[in-house]
């Protein structure tokens, strides 16, 4: 038996440390945070424990929370006062985005990401506003077995409203906009918006992988975002494609996306993989809120160790390839490293 080579060796614990490829530090993590026009309390978010949806009232203190964790930077996400079929409260000036950057930039130090979507402000829940196929006389939908299901959003009328919202997001001091709704050109179309309005420096995020998952469950109570009828699948990923994801995120390069996203994070490691081999970009992955949310569950159970799986879950995104990772861990975990250090 030849046993020359003993990986062993270097498993040892003083040496362990020293060839440890990969480790996590609080200014990796983007913790979402979600600011409610609707309500003047914070509100717990059943389905993912310790997260709240708060009043902007409460938005500069909730960030101030995640700073003290040793997280630098927060990704808003905004429930509106109202919704309709257009989704307009997502550009307002006094919006529920723009109002809570406006003081969050102003009273912290926090790096400010928005979420560009229409998908919380539209009264249907998709992520734009629809194809007038979809529409009755008076504007209203109307779905039923007529609709051809194929023609649900209107791509380029949705890229219209995503040059707004992201020019009102920078116009409030967004530090970077991350578009997520799938739209075909709406890197190119954000990137126009801003340079028209002078914000050339404002990078744009781009969701550039995004697949449609049934691990947004949770999220869909925190942000009040679930369409109204059908579902996400003719913008967002297929989960069964790999080479698509290639071919999707290269055209969000080209269009000159800054940060390219992959979500969720945990089922696709391999498209991390592959994004980081394939591009030099930096690459974020979005641990969402069903990888969240699962983790929790079996730990009231007593099934698993919490702090463990989170920590183990991060790292092996970072593992993987991200640079940048959007996680409702956060918090938590950064708090450990600190502690730890
Ligand atoms: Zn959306």
């Amino acid at each position: 038996m030849d046993l020359t080579h003993r990986p062993r060796r270097l498993r040892q614990d003083r040496v362990r440390g020293l060839v440890s490829e990969t480790s996590l530090e609080p200014a990796d993590f983007i913790a979402p945070v979600f600011v409610d026009a609707t309500t003047d309390e914070r509100r717990p978010i059943e389905t993912m424990p310790g997260h709240e949806r708060v009043p902007i009232d409460e938005s500069v203190a909730r960030v101030e929370e995640v700073l003290e964790t040793g997280v630098e930077a927060v990704m808003l996400f905004g429930i509106p006062e109202s919704k309709d079929p257009e989704g307009t409260r997502a550009w307002a000036d006094d919006g529920v985005v723009q109002e809570a950057t406006r003081r969050i930039t102003s009273e912290t130090d926090a790096y400010v990401i928005t979420d560009v979507c229409l998908c919380e402000y539209t009264d249907h829940g998709h992520c734009g506003p629809l194809e007038a196929e979809l529409r009755g006389e008076d504007g209203s939908h109307e779905h039923g077995p007529e609709c051809d299901p194929i023609r649900t959003v209107d791509n380029d009328a949705t890229l219209e409203a995503l040059d707004r919202i992201a020019v009102s997001h920078a116009e409030a001091g967004a530090d970077m906009i991350a578009p997520s709704g799938m739209m075909d050109g709406m890197v190119a179309a954000i990137r126009a918006g801003l340079d028209r309005e002078g914000f050339e420096h404002v990078p744009i995020m781009s969701y550039a992988a995004k697949y449609e998952s049934a691990f947004y469950g949770p999220f869909r109570d925190a942000a009040d975002g679930a369409p109204a009828f059908g579902d996400r699948r003719h913008y967002q990923m297929d989960p069964a494609n790999a080479r698509e994801a290639m071919r999707e995120v290269r055209l969000d390069a080209e269009q000159g996306a800054d940060v390219l996203m992959v979500k969720p994070a945990l089922p696709y490691l391999d498209i991390v993989g592959d994004l980081r081999r394939e591009f030099d970009h930096p690459i974020a992955a979005y641990n969402v809120s069903g990888e969240y949310a699962m983790l929790h569950a079996a730990s009231e159970k007593g099934w698993l160790d919490l702090e463990a799986v989170a920590h183990e879950s991060l790292l092996s995104i970072k593992r993987a390839g991200a640079d940048l990772i959007l996680t409702y861990f956060a918090e938590d975990v950064a708090e450990r490293l600190s502690d730890r250090s």
